[in-house]
């Protein structure tokens, strides 16, 4: 089993360590071949529009869209914005991987950055071990909206910031920056089921 990481901006570095933490193989991922070499792709934290651009220019939009169809994702910040079905502030393209409506930088200038330690909802405890999360945010998107089919594993005082749809989990702050594993774990398992 090996982790795509796609390597075109951001803090692709980090998730590349959090996954040796679990000693799993990863890949870094710049181009369609890497990409199906990969059993499941993590969307690093970083600037959206300057990934976006970077997938377009570079030929990977359709082959993710493709990837997308029938492996795991996770994205993280700029990732989850990404995946996100509809974007504002300002709107930007995505890929409707997962159906949520994302504000970018919507926790305003105050709260450009910022630590809080979350009780996950049972569903990740259930999958992922009990205690709180330390969500750390960066000029981080809000989630703003979820379809009937997204299911929340961790909130913010209402706000989703961890939810899952299917294959696609998407989390709008940075746990690759953190010592906990549980979030690459959960994500781990997922690929491992899919590609057995
Ligand atoms: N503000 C960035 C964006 O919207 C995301 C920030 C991050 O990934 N830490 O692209």
């Amino acid at each position: 089993m090996r982790i795509g990481v796609l390597a075109l901006q951001g803090d692709f570095a980090a998730h590349e360590r959090a996954l040796r933490d679990l000693d799993a193989e990863s890949i870094e991922v710049r181009t369609a071949d890497d990409l199906a070499k990969s059993d499941g792709l993590i969307l690093p934290g970083g600037e959206s529009s300057t990934i976006l651009k970077q997938l377009l220019e570079d030929g990977l939009a359709d082959p993710l869209r493709i990837f997308a169809r029938t492996k795991p994702l996770l994205g993280t910040c700029a990732g989850a914005v990404l995946m996100a079905r509809r974007v504002t502030n300002p709107t930007q393209e995505s890929f409707g991987f997962i159906d949520i409506e994302v504000e970018r930088n919507a926790y305003g200038r105050q709260a450009d950055s910022s630590i809080r330690r979350l009780a996950p909802e049972n569903e990740f405890v259930e999958r992922g071990g009990p205690g709180t999360v330390e969500a750390m945010f960066i000029r981080a998107p809000m989630i703003r909206a979820i379809g009937n089919d997204v299911v929340t594993l961790i909130a913010d005082d209402g706000v989703p910031v961890f939810v899952e749809q299917g294959a696609a989990l998407a989390c709008t702050f940075h746990p690759e920056l953190t010592s906990d594993r549980r979030i690459h774990q959960l994500f781990l398992e997922k690929v491992r089921k899919a590609s057995a």
